[in-house]
């Protein structure tokens, strides 16, 4: 037997072999693919978002405290390291959560003065999280409408103020609010969010997408769109999403090293992710953290955002 017979014997007998692995390999992928697109994500990378800049001034419109850490953690970390100016307006202060409150009163009927407290409490908390985000105080801003009727005050064109069924409040309860005493009105509402978008001015506007299923937040997404249309502005509108249904994001619990894949109700946004560094992934968990009264009862939802990126749409 030559040398070169040697040498090709055994390459001769494994080609059928690696032909058979090969194939399987193609087969195995074909799956996956397959099964990934029953699932209905995408197996492209999303593009890339353009970090924030020293010039940007960046403002997070959150429905509820919490939704600053959960959709823009990573964002407002990255917009404080780049110079940036941001800003956190709260347009409720979350003071409907009644499982929230049977938790924290050890109630289960929660009284309308103990839901009250519940949204200090959140205030409280969520200026704990935007501080620990690089926030500064003076724009972390509270409207103090009521939570849970976002959606029905700016679709009832009421001259008559709406009273809270949580609260049993009609005007703005809360001391530290932008305009304490403000009656609960559409138009009040939209008196607020606009003095503080003149005030502010922002160049990019982090806001709910109208596929975000929870009413405050894609009635709140609306209303940003319309002001700042309203008033010309030039800033981007870049979209989130917290809610979209039980199955996102998945799975639930802290999977940090993980990319957060964009929600199937919202496929057709135009999806950018923003990489977060481990340090910014361990901020945003620390703010995370500071929501003490929600983590109680729903921990692995929200530990679900805190991914190893960010994503955002820009508002078409
Ligand atoms: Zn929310």
């Amino acid at each position: 037997m030559s040398l070169a017979a040697i040498s090709t014997a055994p390459c001769a007998r494994l080609a059928p072999k690696l032909g058979a692995i090969a194939t399987l390999a193609a087969l195995s992928a074909l799956v996956l693919l397959t099964a990934r697109a029953a699932n209905g994500r995408t197996t492209a990378p999303l593009p890339q978002m353009a970090p924030p800049r020293s010039t940007d001034r960046v403002l997070v419109i959150a429905p509820h405290p919490d939704d600053e850490t959960l959709c823009c953690g990573g964002y407002l970390q990255q917009a404080v390291a780049a110079g940036a100016t941001v800003g956190v307006v709260w347009i409720t202060a979350g003071d409907s959560f009644e499982i929230d409150a049977i938790v924290t009163e050890r109630t289960l009927r929660p009284k309308a003065s103990g839901l009250e407290q519940l949204g200090m409490r959140r205030i409280a908390e969520a200026h704990a999280a935007a501080d620990r985000l690089g926030v500064p105080r003076a724009q972390q801003i509270l409207l103090g409408f009521p939570d849970r009727d976002v959606h029905a005050l700016l679709l009832t064109p009421s001259a008559a103020p709406l009273r809270s069924r949580y609260t049993g409040v009609s005007a703005v309860p809360y001391a530290e609010a932008l305009h304490p005493g403000s009656p609960y009105t559409g138009s009040e509402l939209r008196r607020n969010l606009q003095e503080v978008i003149v005030r502010f001015a922002p160049t990019i506007v982090l806001a709910a997408a109208p596929q975000d299923r929870h009413p405050d937040h894609n009635a709140s997404g609306a209303l940003a769109v319309e002001l700042l249309r309203a008033s010309a502005s030039k800033a981007r509108i870049y979209y989130w999403i917290v809610h979209a249904g039980h199955e996102w994001p998945a799975p639930r619990g802290l999977h940090r090293e993980r990319p957060l894949l964009p929600p199937k109700i919202a496929r057709d946004l135009s999806w950018q992710r923003l990489p977060l560094s481990d340090a910014q992934v361990a901020g945003k968990l620390a703010a995370l953290n500071e929501h003490h009264t929600q983590l109680r009862v729903m921990s692995r939802f929200l530990d679900a955002f805190v991914r190893n990126d960010e994503i955002f749409a820009p508002a078409p």
